[in-house]
């Protein structure tokens, strides 16, 4: 999975771009305000998710404009392909390999990537909805079955809160009750299913990459904390009486958390600023692990801001794990010893986008990222769980969680239709890439099509056509826009 060339205009304060990417490590610098992050919430949108900034549509479009338009054309499966977004008036248009699509939900697993933002430091410290959140959406990308099951269990939680709170008006309406609980455990048994077995994939590879982030200091530990012991419907019954007093539904897989402890204590009471980053680190890096296995291929990986609370022998691991994929690290600076010097360098200053070139001091040898940081950083006792400069046995990270409603306020989830399959359409699975395509995309505004920025050696990104295809995606990745 590789990002050849994002166009962009209208979109929050980018000036209307083209923007090549190199297949590996692609840096990208700016003072503060100027872009960067704008940058990568761009791509990331192709993937199916809502901004991982928690920002709304109508905040993405360019103040003063009318609407932002968005392309992306990637590799993946083994072919080119081009995704196209438009976001107008609060809502969004996609188009897939020229096909237009019904919702976000059908660009889910096309485009995979995992993301890091500060925001998700608060993964540890925040509550279990921010939790739950990530792993649903971290399902989502890794098995789209998942997003047809939970919008259906949200659909019926919203239904039976509706219920709970007609009861209290109306006691006779509490003869229906059994039928909306039957649904609720049937619709929730598959949800606390799929999340144990996530879990059960995702909890040792970020126990692994959080050993190898801190050396091994202390144990990362990752387990599912239900809110119903084991029978949900009993747990419901129980809570029968307290829950028609409230209006709403206290137990059940939207009421679950994932308990997170470092060196045998609850993170979320004691866990240090840098334990917290190093947990939702190895968390995403798991994440991204997961994701790769289950699509065949690696996502593409978005680490915003990420470097510059890290210690020299932290971005070692990090930048080693990022191997053989493409990553786009942003920062004010970034560490040029870090970077290695296979490194894409671009700058970003008022919303343009410009390749840069490393400052002729920095004097960077030649070599894998995070190379140069290795030699540099003091052999520890405890080596990482991977070696530096291996990719990491389990991958990388990622994915934001949709964003949840409340608990109870139950808003209905925007996913996929019942039996939709979310991967998208049979026509459209075989759409052929589109042999001669328009230079400019259909529709799209023609000052988009100005030079491309293009990292500044590679004459053509990795990955792309004509290159040894990688092997197809079988399964279908996806964030989801529930
Ligand atoms: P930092 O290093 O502080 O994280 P950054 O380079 O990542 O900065 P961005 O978050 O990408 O900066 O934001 C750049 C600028 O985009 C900000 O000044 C912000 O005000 C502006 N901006 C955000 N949304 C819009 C919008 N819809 N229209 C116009 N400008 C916007
Ligand atoms: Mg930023």
């Amino acid at each position: 999975m590789k990002v050849l060339e994002l166009r962009a205009s209208g979109f929050r304060n980018l000036e209307t771009l083209r923007f090549s990417p190199c297949g590996g490590l692609n840096a990208v610098t700016g003072e503060n305000a100027q872009g960067k992050t704008n940058l990568l919430e761009a791509m990331w949108l192709f993937t199916g998710g809502r901004s991982f900034r928690g920002a709304r549509d109508q905040e993405l479009v360019r103040a003063g404009a009318q609407e932002a338009r968005l392309s992306l054309t990637f590799f993946s499966g083994g072919r080119e392909q081009r995704a196209e977004l438009t976001l107008r008036g609060g809502a969004r248009q996609a188009v897939l390999n020229g096909v237009p699509k019904r919702g976000m939900a059908e660009l889910i697993g096309r485009f995979c990537a995992v993301v890091f933002s500060p925001e998700h430091l608060s993964l540890v410290k925040g509550g279990p909805a921010e939790r739950r959140a990530f792993l649903d959406s971290a399902l989502c990308q890794a098995k789209p079955s998942y997003a047809i099951a939970y919008a259906r269990y949200r659909r019926t939680l919203n239904q039976r809160n509706a219920l709970l709170k007609d009861i209290a008006r109306h006691p006779e309406l509490e003869d229906t009750l059994p039928i909306w609980d039957d649904r609720l455990c049937r619709s929730g048994a598959v949800l606390i299913r799929e999340r144990h077995a996530y879990l059960e994939r995702f909890a040792p590879r970020a126990s692994a990459h959080y050993a190898g982030i801190a050396h091994g200091r202390e144990e990362l530990r990752l387990t599912y904390e239900p809110s119903c012991g084991g029978d949900m419907a009993e747990s419901l019954r129980r809570a029968l009486r307290e829950d028609i007093r409230f209006g709403h539904t206290s137990v059940g897989p939207h009421r679950d958390d994932i308990g997170i402890e470092i060196g045998g204590m609850a993170a979320r009471l004691y866990a240090s600023q840098g334990q917290q980053r190093s947990a939702v680190l190895a968390m995403k890096l798991a994440e991204a692990a997961v994701l790769a296995e289950a699509c065949g291929e690696e996502p593409v990986v978005f680490l915003d801001d990420v470097l510059s609370e890290l210690d020299g022998s932290r971005q070692l691991y990090l930048l080693s794990s990022l191997s053989g994929r493409q990553s786009f690290l942003t920062g004010c600076e970034l560490p040029p010893r870090a970077l290695g010097g296979t490194a894409a360098r671009f700058l970003v200053r008022g919303g343009a986008v410009s390749p840069a070139e490393a400052a002729p001091d920095e004097a960077e040898p030649a070599g894998a990222p995070g190379e140069a940081l290795k030699e540099a950083a003091a052999p520890e006792a405890n080596e990482p769980a991977t070696a530096p400069g291996e990719p990491p046995e389990a991958a990388e990270l990622p994915g934001q969680a949709p964003d949840e409603a409340p608990a109870e306020t139950g808003e209905a989830p925007q996913s996929p239709a019942d039996g939709e399959a979310p991967g998208g359409t049979p026509e459209e699975s075989a759409a052929a890439p589109e042999a001669g395509e328009a230079e400019t995309a259909p529709g799209e505004s023609p000052e988009a099509a100005e030079a491309p920025v293009r990292a500044p050696d590679e004459a053509e990104p990795a990955g792309a056509p004509g290159e040894a295809p990688e092997p197809p995606a079988p399964g279908i990745p996806e964030i989801c826009e529930i």
